[in-house]
């Protein structure tokens, strides 16, 4: 017998999640599907948040950058650190992960627990946990299957001391060092949340600097502070290093030629998406050559009345974009008059120790088109409340138009950028100029008040170029 929907969600991550209920919202019968017996996805149980958790816990656990503030620090062994770390990751997990359940409880939402697949005729077949297949039919299907971390064949993921970003939350032993490969998001915040839980971390990338989707001179204060922290950062070389393992245990051989022997590996080369064994292609529905599902801007497949959300479809993924993809996806697909774009002015938030984030264009991009523009930074350095906080790492650069004072991008490092960086993206948002922070009062003492003090400088160049 075939169950009827209006919607069938299939992966109950922050896409499939905030598109069922959205729709459920506004009145239509929804079915979840989720393979995994928990639900939240990737963001709750090995991504986003737990990574958030572990960094937290780490750097209170060992009052990791504070150490220095205070004179003193918690003294816990490594396998109290170890165990306290998990523990609290796990409490996380089980809120984040009931809290999704009662939003899909709290909408009438159905919620099918096994593993769906598509046939010719768009029904999606779910093969439950006692090996029974139930038949589901729906007006709309959504694909939010989400993705995992991808495994280049060269690299030995199987070798018990190189870990992807899900295989770290099996860790039960600590370890004195490591060695992380790959300097974008995922390499930068495990690098960080390892080097607070005190190990020795060596990150290397191939390229001549972390984090390349943001402005350069970013990429150089994170790799300062992460230096000044005590970690080994190493750029440059050319080609991805060689992971393998000889009589001394794994190894690591750089571009250069120098050969590491660390304890562990963690490898970080980007994700790939959960498209296997979901009948696309019986469906009509169509991959890039990257082997992720290709979609409209309405997030249309190429097959009648399927649409995809989420990292399956590829950049930027992120839980944040996802969860809006979700939504619009819902409101095309019923023509619900409520969201009709994702955000095109989304930061970027980075949560490495200090935290990068980002919104609007990077210096180079500015550059590339042509604008005429002037930038102001401010350091934490000079900024009472981080100095009161020991968290003086980084600084807040701004990027303007020269004529209009218009705002265009923000730039922050500090322990608080990703909470900090919305400010800039509402001015920016609104149209407004840098006097917004010259004219406006902020509490003192606050990391904030270094947005005025970086549009302070931004005036400055822009008077002392005048008056050249
Ligand atoms: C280490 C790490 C840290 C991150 N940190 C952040 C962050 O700080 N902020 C941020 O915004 N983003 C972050 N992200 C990205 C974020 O986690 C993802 O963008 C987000 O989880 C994608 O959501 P999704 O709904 O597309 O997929 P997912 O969260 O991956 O969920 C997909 C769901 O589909 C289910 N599924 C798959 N196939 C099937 C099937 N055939 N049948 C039924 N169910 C199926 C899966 O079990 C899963 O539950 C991070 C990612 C990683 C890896």
């Amino acid at each position: 017998m075939t169950h009827r929907f209006d919607l069938i969600v299939i992966g109950s991550g922050p896409a499939g999640e905030k598109a069922a209920a959205q729709a459920a919202y506004y009145g239509k019968k929804v079915a979840l599907v989720e393979k995994s017996p928990f639900v939240g996805g990737a963001a709750v149980s090995s991504a986003g948040i737990p990574t958030k958790t572990l960094r937290e816990a780490a750097s209170y656990l060992t009052g990791f950058r504070r150490r220095e503030v205070y004179g003193v620090a918690p003294d816990l062994t490594p396998v109290d650190l170890i165990e306290h770390l998990r523990t609290r990751a796990l409490q996380v997990f089980e809120t984040m992960t009931e809290e999704v359940h009662r939003n899909i409880e709290r909408h009438g939402i159905e919620l099918v627990h096994g593993f769906a697949s598509l046939d010719e005729q768009r029904r999606v077949e779910v093969r439950l946990p006692d090996g029974t297949v139930r038949e589901l039919s729906g007006r709309v299907i959504l694909i939010a299957t989400g993705s995992r971390p991808r495994h280049p064949p060269e690299i030995p993921f199987e070798d018990e001391d190189v870990m992807d970003s899900q295989e770290v939350f099996d860790i039960r032993e600590p370890f004195g060092d490591l060695v992380v490969i790959g300097g974008s998001t995922i390499g930068c915040e495990f690098a960080s949340i390892f080097a607070a839980a005190g190990a020795s971390v060596t990150l290397i990338d191939r390229s001549d600097r972390l984090l390349k989707v943001l402005d350069k001179e970013v990429s150089h204060v994170l790799a300062d502070a992460f230096r000044n922290a005590g970690m080994k950062v190493v750029l440059g070389g050319g080609r991805r290093p060689l992971v393998d393992r000889d009589e001394a245990g794994v190894r690591v051989t750089l571009g250069s030629g120098e050969v590491l022997h660390p304890e562990k590996v963690f490898y970080s080369a980007g994700r790939s998406g959960n498209t296997e064994g979901l009948g696309l292609e019986k469906a009509g529905v169509a991959l890039d050559g990257k082997g992720r599902i290709v979609v409209d801007q309405r997030f249309r497949t190429t097959a009648e009345g399927i649409y995809a959300a989420g990292d399956v479809i590829g950049p930027p993924s992120l839980a944040s974009t996802s969860m809006e993809q979700g939504r619009v996806a819902t409101c095309y697909a019923f023509d619900i008059p409520f969201k009709r774009a994702v955000d095109p002015l989304a930061p970027i938030g980075v949560y490495s120790i200090p935290e990068v984030a980002m919104v609007g264009l990077s210096e180079q991009a500015a550059r590339e088109l042509g604008i005429d523009f002037e930038v102001g930074r401010s350091w934490f350095s000079r900024n009472s409340r981080a100095l009161i906080g020991g968290t003086t790492d980084g600084f807040v650069k701004l990027i303007f138009e020269r004529g209009s004072r218009r705002l265009l991008g923000v730039h922050i490092v500090n322990e608080a950028a990703s909470e900090l960086v919305h400010l800039g993206q509402s001015v920016i948002q609104f149209d407004g100029t840098i006097d917004h922070f010259i004219d406006s009062t902020y509490n003192v003492p606050t990391l904030t008040d270094a947005y005025k003090y970086a549009a302070y400088d931004g005036l400055g160049r822009l008077h002392s170029d005048r008056s050249r």
